[in-house]
């Protein structure tokens, strides 16, 4: 059997990185892994249990009682209760970002996403996939796109889940997550050195994933057969 390979997609939020991670890992057959679910699946429980997600102890100290399940059919468990849907309210959306930014949390999130990635060949997205979850992997895309572009995409996204926003919510809300992302003390955002920066602003979701395979041939030899 080939060597499992690992494809890490960082970058700011909104900017596009699961549609192209999920596309690009349908095509190659590929495991999509997001790993922002995870940390909204946490922060779900965090506020179903009727804790502060400010509160960084409180929220640690269920660390032991969460289970969060990634299903193959993109279905997102947290304690067996399918969270999908839940995990993209705004109460989470605004929430995140402290949950993400307490170290045990991470700890025990990379623990499983390292796991999930060993023996199989992955695309994997998040914040610190690059620069601390897989330094190893084989390719890395630091996918950005305007404040602009990205709040749009997000809104439409939204409108088609039925989830209820304002536009100037959504720039709050990416604002916010990216201020506290990128200025968090463990694992920030941040690119990797190694990896390749990829402006989508006016590229489409095709262009970007022609774009995506043919770093991925580039650096590992391996070809998409579409
Ligand atoms: O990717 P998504 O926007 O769903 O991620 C939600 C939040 O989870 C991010 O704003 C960030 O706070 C956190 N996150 C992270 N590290 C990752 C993935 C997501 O800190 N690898």
């Amino acid at each position: 059997m080939n060597k499992p390979i690992s494809v890490a997609i960082d970058g700011p939020s909104a900017a596009g990185k699961s549609t192209i991670a999920k596309r690009v890992a349908a095509i190659l057959g590929f495991t999509y892994i997001d790993t922002g679910a995870m940390y909204r699946a946490f922060t779900y429980a965090v506020i179903k249990k009727g804790l502060n997600p400010e509160d960084e102890a409180a929220s640690c100290s269920i660390i032991p009682e969460v289970s969060i399940d990634l299903l193959d059919d993109g279905r997102v468990l947290c304690n067996g209760e399918d969270v999908t849907k839940a995990i993209r309210e705004p109460l989470v959306s605004s929430n995140v970002s402290y949950i993400a930014s307490y170290k045990d949390i991470r700890l025990a999130l990379v623990d499983m996403q390292r796991a999930m990635s060993q023996s199989k060949s992955v695309v994997m997205d998040g914040r610190d996939i690059g620069t601390y979850v897989l330094p190893n992997a084989e390719v890395k895309i630091y996918q950005i796109a305007s404040t602009e572009a990205r709040a749009q995409r997000r809104y439409k996204e939204n409108v088609e889940k039925g989830i209820p926003t304002s536009m100037q919510d959504v720039i709050d809300n990416l604002t916010k997550r990216d201020y506290i992302d990128s200025h968090r003390a463990f694992a920030p955002l941040r690119p990797a050195e190694d990896s390749v920066q990829l402006d989508t602003s006016a590229m489409t979701i095709e262009e970007v994933v022609d774009a995506v395979l043919k770093i991925i041939e580039d650096k590992t030899g391996v070809k998409a057969c579409r």
